[in-house]
């Protein structure tokens, strides 16, 4: 059975560390936004750094809209039920990604199966 009060405090520091992901992304990306260097390479290095950093930023969104999602979950007390076939979320499953919304077989059938 998976503990509510841990699930939610260890969604709580995720979300909080997404979010400090999200502004340094952000912060990064601004200060990318400046002219780019006259040297080529330069502009090479500048761009990619721009890629890693949209990167970084749309992962990290879209994770904090999965934790998000969890915790109004656990507030409406849906929390460890896989939201397709609705049976319960592994716990080991949960302990690896808190934020998981489906359990491992319905996973790995939408990984496959589409
Ligand atoms: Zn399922």
């Amino acid at each position: 059975m998976v503990d509510i009060h841990v699930a939610r405090r260890r969604l709580e520091l995720r979300r909080d560390e997404l979010a400090r992901r999200v502004s340094r992304a952000e912060a990064g990306l601004r200060h990318e936004a400046q002219p780019l260097s006259a040297d080529p390479e330069e502009q090479a290095v500048e761009r990619g750094n721009e890629d890693v950093l949209r990167n970084i930023d749309i992962d990290a969104r879209e994770s904090l809209r999965r934790v998000n999602h969890a915790l109004d979950r656990l507030d409406s007390g849906r929390y460890p039920e896989c939201e397709r076939c609705g049976r319960s979320i592994e716990p080991a499953r949960h302990d690896a990604i808190p934020e998981a919304d489906r359990c491992a077989a319905c996973a790995a059938s939408a990984e496959t199966g589409r």
